[in-house]
């Protein structure tokens, strides 16, 4: 019997809110900030075979930037407060945004790589 098959599916948006492994749904996926572990403490599924690589930043950046630059546009428009308030509130809503966006859509990718058998490609030499 596969260990797959010895756990309930995880919804991939379970496993992108809550950082937990995509196979068991119990063990941790960061040790640390954004740094994968190398295997689920639980279920021991090795996560070194579904690294998302580059693909999360590439979101983080278009989703955060898009969002706090709007924001930003926005206020300026509206109220046009001194440059000081937009440093203020802006500068640690980008960070903070991209931080969390960061954890939450490379666990994402993660559980979308696990739940679709997704690999990396190999060439076949016959
Ligand atoms: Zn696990």
């Amino acid at each position: 019997m596969s260990p797959d098959t010895l756990y309930p599916p995880v919804e991939p948006q379970r496993v992108a809110l809550s950082a937990c492994c995509p196979r068991c749904g119990r063990g941790r996926l960061f040790k640390g900030l954004s740094e994968l572990k190398p295997a689920c403490t639980v279920c021991g599924l090795d996560y070194q075979t579904v690294d998302p690589g580059d693909g999360a930043p590439i979101f983080v950046i278009l989703i955060a930037d898009f969002l706090v630059v709007g924001l930003a546009l926005y206020t300026e428009i509206t109220w046009s407060p001194g440059l000081w308030v937009h440093f203020l509130i802006f500068g640690p809503l980008a960070i903070i945004l991209s931080l969390w966006l960061l954890r939450s859509i490379k666990a994402l990718l993660i559980a979308l790589q696990y739940r679709n058998n997704a690999r990396p490609g190999t060439i076949d030499r016959g």
